[in-house]
């Protein structure tokens, strides 16, 4: 019946990165070994000073709506996180607090997009990007990468891509699914681009601000004065202080786009979670020190997975800088076969590493790059080594 459905649905394509980890599941109940290397998400729990913060809200009976945008003291929270990582100064009617960063983008892409619209999304990008601005009408606009440049747009190629018809552009820096970082200059770089087209809002994605290798500084398009006024930052929890369950994201937005997205939540949502929002305040007071051990962490992984893959014929890897994923460039596998499967496309090499290695990555088609697959590392030491070792295997 899917006739019944509307255009705007039919024309959705689900989530490659949630449709992977089904499959993966879907193998595990018919008793397959798969290791999970698709999900973008910690493998640690929820530090426990945040934890008991949550405890503590259900027990002083938070269970009423929340303001819409979110309760004033994270509001509160989320302007001094903002002051002390990022130098941004915000007034509370520039902050909205949703339902994980994800249906931040939402919220901005529905307030600001027309149909026809162009947004600009250097590739690879984060999966949902096109999707959401797809929801909308508006047209997504590739700006392809590769490894040579660090997958980084260049200020050229953003000039290039610009036309009378684009609104917004799109990224994520730490860069889910490559792991490049925009330093200051770079982003000033694009920025003085931009200049020249006042029309355009951009979209600057933070959500791996803390999950740093130390290399590139992080830094905020809205730390530019000239850029303050027409840059949405999006952040949220879910990676740096591995809350991706609890779904709380937010906005430091202009405020005439920070309204509009609150009016879109009253109709929606009514607001984000109150237990959970009353958790965040405690995560994001608390120094991001608290929190570093899990970056250590990934960093000792990165090494490891780097290590292995770059062991492996046929694998090209840059040296991600944040998030905790590899994007290797696997196209010279492409028109071979591998025990008996032909392999034409990056969709076919994941698909053949999930049968054959029973290892689950995503294809980099669905970051808008069909020449990568994208292979998170925060897994177990044991079940990175593993993971290698049975890729190599199969591809050799
Ligand atoms: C995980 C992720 C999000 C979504 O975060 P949630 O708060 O879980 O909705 C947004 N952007 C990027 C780049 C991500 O990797």
């Amino acid at each position: 019946m899917s006739n019944q459905l509307s255009d705007r649905i039919n024309s959705l394509v689900p989530s490659a990165t949630l449709a992977m980890a089904a499959k993966a599941r879907e193998l595990r109940a018919e008793g397959k070994d798969i290791i999970g290397l698709s999900l973008g998400e910690p493998d640690f729990n929820t530090p426990d000073f945040i934890k008991e913060a949550a405890k503590q809200a259900i027990d002083e009976n938070y269970n009423s709506y929340t303001p819409v945008d979110g309760y004033v003291e994270l509001k509160e929270a989320i302007i001094t996180k903002f002051k002390r990582d990022n130098g941004l100064s915000y007034e509370p009617s520039q902050i909205v607090v949703s339902t994980g960063a994800k249906q931040a983008l939402y919220n901005v892409a529905q307030a600001c997009l027309n149909p026809g619209d162009e947004v600009i999304l250097p590739c690879p990008y984060w999966v949902s990007y096109a999707d959401i601005v797809k929801l909308t009408g508006g047209m997504p606009v590739e700006v392809p990468t590769s490894i040579e440049s660090d997958f980084k747009m260049t200020p050229a190629q953003l000039e290039d891509a610009i036309t009378p018809k684009t609104k917004m552009l799109w990224y994520s820096s730490p860069c889910n699914p490559s792991g490049s970082i925009y330093s200051k200059e770079e982003l000033r770089a694009l920025a003085d681009v931009l200049q020249i087209h006042p029309q355009i809002i951009v979209v600057s994605d933070e959500i791996y601000e803390h999950i740093n290798y130390g290399v590139v500084d992080h830094a905020s398009m809205a730390s530019f004065e000239d850029m303050y006024d027409r840059t949405v930052t999006v952040n949220g929890v879910a990676k740096a202080f591995a809350m991706t369950g609890w779904r709380i994201g937010y906005i430091g937005a202009p405020s005439y786009i920070a309204r509009a997205c609150n009016k879109l939540q009253g109709q929606v949502t009514s607001g984000a979670n109150c237990i959970a929002q009353r958790a965040v305040i405690t995560a994001l007071t608390e120094s991001p020190e608290r929190v570093r051990y899990m970056v250590n962490e990934f960093e000792n992984r990165r090494k490891l997975i780097l290590d292995l893959l770059n062991d492996i014929d046929g694998f090209a890897c840059n040296e991600p800088q944040g998030a905790f994923y590899v994007f290797p460039d696997i196209a010279s596998y492409f028109g071979k076969e591998l025990n008996g499967v032909q392999i034409n496309n990056a969709s076919d090499f994941a698909m053949y590493l999930l049968e054959h290695a029973n290892v689950a990555t995503v294809t980099g088609d669905a970051f808008g790059n069909g020449k990568c697959i994208r292979i998170s590392y925060a897994a177990s030491t044991d079940e990175i080594k593993s993971a290698v070792a049975r890729i190599k295997e199969a591809v050799s």
